[in-house]
């Protein structure tokens, strides 16, 4: 197969959006942006034995391509539009393209969001996606903008990505049933698109957790010259990381443990009421004044490890 062929038959798909005025096909794409919005662009780059284990299936790593960019979108409030796909192979593997190709559309046929370009060349594997939303300005959630009194919300579960890369790297007793889960956390993560819309223009400030609760939070605190006070008895942990064998590497997956792409918003108090109804949404503590990361915790043994935080209490 040529350089085209693949490209015509793995990422040719018709174009659903009448915003795109030029698809893949031309030198660049060409895209109308809505009058008054705003474009919010981010990229991520994906590299084998770095950000996804060898022994990723290929529907997986284009899942979470996608997945990781989305991510971003949902952290600044914006709505998915566009995305462009610079893929770098080892080699021409048609079992390979087709399995990642279905991953990397499965998620943007859900937020119906187009694959307007890319680019493929020869080399380790490498994947690098592109994703374009769009937004009020007005509406962004930015980190920059949490404010002494913000409740501090976080989606989903933590530490279940953490716990899952743990578990491939060292045989640890948990079931086949829950390292399933876990692995499925790892490979599929949930871009919480629909909860970053429902934020927006209501929450303060936003991110999503790549990098660890600890350090994404901080980089809130960081830019908006603020603290904060964590009630470590409210971390929301899902019930087969309630069920890790080791009690307490539970908190420092939750706390430290990258990959989990769930938002952390910080709410003003007269938006509590919103937030509190949604049930993936879980109120974890209050952004302060201070300046310091304080973490609440009456548990006697404080074994678990923690990086990149300022105050422990
Ligand atoms: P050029 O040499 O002008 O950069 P390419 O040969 O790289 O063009 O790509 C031809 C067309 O195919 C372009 O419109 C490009 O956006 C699109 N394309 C290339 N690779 C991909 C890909 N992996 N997914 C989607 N579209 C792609
Ligand atoms: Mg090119």
């Amino acid at each position: 197969m040529t350089e085209f062929e693949v490209i015509e038959r793995y990422f040719y798909r018709p174009m659903t959006r009448k915003d795109v005025l030029a698809g893949p096909g031309d030198d660049a794409a060409l895209l109308k942006v809505a009058s008054g919005n705003t474009l919010a662009i981010t990229v991520d780059t994906l590299v084998e034995s770095i950000h996804f284990p060898p022994e990723t299936s290929p529907f997986d790593i284009g899942y979470k391509a996608a997945a990781v960019n989305l991510s971003d979108l949902a952290a600044m409030g914006a709505s998915p539009c566009w995305m462009t796909l610079a893929l770098t192979l080892p080699q021409i593997e048609e079992n390979w393209l087709a399995a990642f190709s279905q991953g990397f559309f499965t998620l943007l046929e859900k937020y119906q969001a187009d694959l307007v370009g890319g680019d493929l060349t020869r080399g380790p594997l490498s994947i690098t996606v592109q994703a374009h939303g769009m937004l009020q300005p007005n509406q962004a959630l930015r980190r920059n903008a949490a404010k002494p009194g913000d409740k501090i919300y976080v989606s989903g579960t933590l530490g279940d990505a953490a716990a899952g890369l743990a578990g491939l790297q060292q045989k640890s007793a948990v079931s086949e049933s829950d390292q399933h889960f876990f692995i499925h956390r790892l490979n599929r993560p949930t871009p919480r698109v629909e909860l970053g819309l429902q934020a927006a223009g209501k929450a303060h400030a936003a991110i999503d957790i790549s990098d660890g609760f600890i350090q994404d939070l901080q980089h809130i605190l960081k830019q908006s010259a603020v603290g904060a006070t964590i009630d470590l008895e409210r971390l929301p942990f899902s019930e087969a990381l309630k069920r890790w064998p080791i009690p307490n590497e539970k908190y420092t997956f939750a706390l430290s443990g990258g990959d989990d792409y769930e938002l952390i918003l910080t709410v003003p108090p007269e938006e509590t009421a919103f937030f509190d109804a949604i049930p993936e949404l879980t109120c974890i503590g209050t952004i302060t004044e201070s300046q310091t990361l304080e973490i609440l915790s009456s548990l006697q043994n404080n074994t678990w490890k923690l990086s990149g935080y300022q105050h422990f209490k």
